[in-house]
């Protein structure tokens, strides 16, 4: 087996995330670890952004910053139409603070109770930064995966996790967690972002190929 051509340090500790960007990076030779493998102690920043993006950011640069390795970090959730945009960036938070998937997804159908079927859209999107701490002005890219759908009036399926039994994916007509874990990686909103990071991890990796390439012809 040849040698990495890179490593990533990726800012999550979510076994599911971390399992799928090794998948898909590893394909064109790129290594992932972890914070948690490289600095077991770091403390998560808080994500007190008001987007996807400002908390993705916030936790890829936070990692560069402390690893000074090139980072990448995601974050994600559900926008529901109906309660314009929410649950958004307080996803995981919806029901109250510490809520558990079904303190949320009951918060979610309670929310939704008087709210007729053509009008409960929603979907979920995924934001993915990569920070690169030794480009100069602290280079980023952000990236977007979205996955359309609506929200069913219970819950559906026994896979994934989080909304997974109540979000129907548009045109598929099955909820997420009625997919099998391959079927989702397809069309998710994660799938889709981490899909859209490839070209750029393979410009960054050409980069630095033309770069090693100018050292050594002048060494
Ligand atoms: P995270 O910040 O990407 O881990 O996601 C925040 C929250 O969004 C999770 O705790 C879930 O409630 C929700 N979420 C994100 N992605 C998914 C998904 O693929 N299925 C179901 N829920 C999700």
């Amino acid at each position: 087996m040849s040698p990495p051509l890179m490593t990533v340090v990726l800012a999550s500790h979510n076994l599911g995330k971390v399992a799928e960007f090794r998948t898909l990076l590893g394909g064109i030779g790129i290594e992932v670890i972890t914070i948690g493998e490289i600095l077991p102690a770091f403390p998560p920043p808080v994500e007190d952004g008001s987007t996807f993006e400002d908390n993705a950011l916030i936790k890829a640069r936070a990692v560069a910053a402390a690893t000074q390795m090139i980072a990448i970090a995601d974050d994600s959730g559900l926008e529901v139409d109906a309660l314009f945009g929410r649950p958004g960036v307080r996803s995981a938070r919806f029901a109250h603070e510490a809520a558990t998937d079904a303190e949320n997804n009951a918060a979610l159908l309670t929310q939704l109770a008087e709210v007729e079927d053509g009008l409960r859209t929603a979907r979920f999107r995924c934001v993915i930064a990569m920070v690169d701490p030794f480009t100069e002005g602290d280079k980023q890219v952000v990236v977007e995966g979205r996955c359309e759908g609506v929200i069913a009036t219970s819950a559906k399926g026994e896979s994934g996790f989080g909304y997974d039994p109540l979000f129907v994916v548009a045109g598929v007509g099955r909820t997420y967690a009625e997919l099998a874990h391959d079927e989702k990686n397809k069309l998710s909103h994660r799938g889709k972002a981490a899909r859209a990071l490839l070209p750029q991890l393979e410009a960054l990796l050409e980069a630095r190929r033309i770069d090693a390439m100018r050292v050594l012809g002048d060494g």
